[in-house]
């Protein structure tokens, strides 16, 4: 399957790596909205928060174990930081694997619509 994140995992395509475990893959967004914003993806391909089911789901808790630890590494944990999911056109998702944006390292807008 052609998917720019599977490449990225794979390691086909490069990326500033922050984090990698068995299952998770976190690196740093290379159009970054604000001076702390990394990516943290499931390895396995899901194509966004639709896909989410019971059987798949316990990444999604370890994915927000290693947003908090990346915040507290990258010094965000205690001034405060966004972890966000777009799913979808209206949401403005354009790439279909689920990835979840890790913001931080300034004041965040709050207009979330
Ligand atoms: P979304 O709009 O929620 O689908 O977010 C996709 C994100 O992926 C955007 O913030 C892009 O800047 C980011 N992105 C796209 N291509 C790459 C890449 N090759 N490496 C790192 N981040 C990327
Ligand atoms: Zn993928």
């Amino acid at each position: 399957m052609d998917c720019l994140f599977c490449s990225i995992v794979k390691g086909d395509i490069p990326s500033t790596k922050v984090y990698e475990d068995e299952t998770v893959f976190a690196f740093k967004d290379i159009n970054p909205m604000a001076p702390v914003h990394v990516l943290i993806i499931p390895k396995q391909h899901l194509s966004s928060v639709n896909d989410v089911t019971a059987e798949n789901s316990a990444v999604i808790a370890h994915i927000y174990e290693v947003a908090a630890k990346l915040a507290k590494e990258l010094g965000i944990d205690e001034s405060g930081y966004r972890v966000v999911s777009n799913c979808g056109a209206d949401a403005g998702q354009t790439v279909f694997h689920l990835h979840f944006h890790l913001l931080g390292g300034k004041k965040l807008r709050v207009d979330m619509c």
